[in-house]
Order: C-alpha cells, then sequence, then structure tokens
C-alpha cells in the first residue's frame, strides 16, 4: 500500500511576507480502492474562479495552475480519475474540496459537524470560504458523529478502509475540522490539515489561535513525543513535496 502525496495549490503570501505553502493532498491505495484525502481546487475554480479564489488573487500571490488540479495530479500518478473511490475531507474550505466535481462517483466522508457547518447557517467571516458549486453535483456522502474512540490520546472516528485510517477531530479552524491518520508499515502519515501551524514559526500565537484553532501546542508536543508518526499540516512549504515527502 502506497501513500502518494502531492501539492494541489500554491498560495504564497505577498512580501514583506517570505510565507510560501502549497497544499497537501494525499492519494492512499487502500482495500477499498484510491482514497483522496482533500482535492485543493477543481478545474471549474480554474476555468470560472469564485468569488473566495479572486479575493485571494489579489491578497496572495496565487499562480493558479491548472496543472495542480487534483484530476490531473491523479492521472500523472498513472491512475485514473475513476479509480478514485472515496474522497475523505479535513474540512470544507474551498482549498480543500474544489476538486470535488472532477470526482463526480467518489464517495465523500466528512464529520457531520463539517457538512452541518457548510449547509448553514453560516456564523462567522471563515464561513465564507465554503462554496456552494463545490456540492451542486450531489455527491454520495458519508457523514460521521464523534464514536468515543480513540487514536492514541485523541477523539477519533475510525474510517472503513484498510489499511487502518481515522479521522481525528480537531475543531476549531472550522466547526467539523478534522486530522486524518493513515497507518504506514511503519508508524503513520497524520495530517493535522489547519489546525496548526508546526512548520511555521512565523505566525504569532495569538494569530495561530485565532484563525487555526487551539491545537496548535499540542501538536507539537505530540510530534516531538511520537518520532514515529509523520505530522503534517495542510499547507506546508512548496519545496516540502519532494522526495522523501512525496510517498511514504
Ligand atoms: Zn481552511
Amino acid at each position: 500500500m502506497t501513500i502518494h502525496v502531492f501539492n494541489g495549490f500554491t498560495c504564497n503570501a505577498r512580501p514583506p511576507s517570505r510565507l510560501k505553502t502549497g497544499l497537501v493532498c494525499t492519494l492512499v491505495e487502500t482495500a477499498q480502492g484510491l482514497v483522496l484525502i482533500d482535492t485543493g481546487p477543481g478545474t471549474e475554480d480554474y476555468a470560472h474562479p469564485h468569488g473566495m479564489l479572486r479575493l485571494f488573487k489579489i491578497i496572495t500571490d496565487m499562480p493558479l495552475d491548472l496543472q495542480e488540479a487534483a484530476v490531473h495530479q491523479v492521472r500523472k500518478l498513472g491512475f485514473q480519475p475513476e479509480d478514485v473511490r472515496h474522497i475523505v475531507l479535513t474540512h470544507m474550505h474551498f482549498d480543500h474540496c474544489g476538486g470535488l466535481p472532477d470526482f463526480p462517483l467518489a464517495k465523500v466522508h466528512v464529520h457531520r459537524m463539517e457538512y452541518d457547518a457548510f449547509m448553514g447557517p453560516w456564523r462567522r467571516w471563515t464561513d465564507m470560504a465554503y462554496i456552494r458549486r463545490h456540492i451542486a453535483h450531489a455527491p454520495d456522502w458519508a457523514v460521521y458523529n464523534d464514536s468515543g474512540d480513540k487514536w492514541y490520546d485523541f477523539d477519533a472516528i475510525r474510517l472503513p478502509f484498510d489499511p487502518e485510517m481515522w479521522l481525528v477531530p480537531l475543531y476549531g479552524h472550522t466547526r467539523g475540522h478534522c486530522g486524518v491518520a493513515v497507518k504506514l508499515e511503519h508508524g503513520w502519515f497524520f495530517n493535522a490539515a489547519d489546525a496548526g501551524a508546526v512548520y511555521n514559526n512565523e505566525t504569532p500565537a495569538w494569530l495561530i489561535k485565532l484563525v487555526l484553532g487551539p491545537h496548535d501546542q499540542r501538536l507539537r508536543r505530540f510530534r516531538s513525543n511520537y518520532p514515529e508518526i509523520h505530522l503534517v499540516n495542510s499547507h506546508m512549504p512548496p519545496e516540502w513535496f519532494t522526495v522523501p515527502h512525496n510517498e511514504y
């Protein structure tokens, strides 16, 4: 079983900040077929950018390179888009789920609270990052409630895949935001998504707490306590997405 990792969306800050980010998209070969964790923006977002993407185009420095769309990167890895049977979402902001319409047959797995937050009513400004048209094709949903299970000492929900995969609620960035942990032969790949800025020491703690939620310090401790866990956030530096981080 192989885990392929690719950058599904480059989005860089404008100077004077030097912060450059890609978006971690993960394609997992499982006994249940290919599972894609987060999609990045989709082809329609590149062809006809929605308002949030147009806004981000102004406030950030984005190449908006169509070749970054997950559907193209899945092909580049030697698969067909129809081979992607399942999509797991950390949350439903446009930069994480805009590619859903490019995989119309995939079953979409998401936490119940995130699904409800997307459907509205919207309660805070970050809910503007939910774009209705990303689910206009009426995907086949698998929606999860908290189950009382644990992955390490995190509350977690077992996903129906082999190798073992867990949805790990890390609420705050959005109401139903989750990380996703995938079992490796030795250890785990754990995408804590937008719940922290573990690899970015430029952002002040108050801003992390405001935008990413309360988990950053706990994730940093977790990462240093368990070296067998490959912990990543969604927005890693573009140069990170190369050997050895592109495959696990
Ligand atoms: Zn987000």
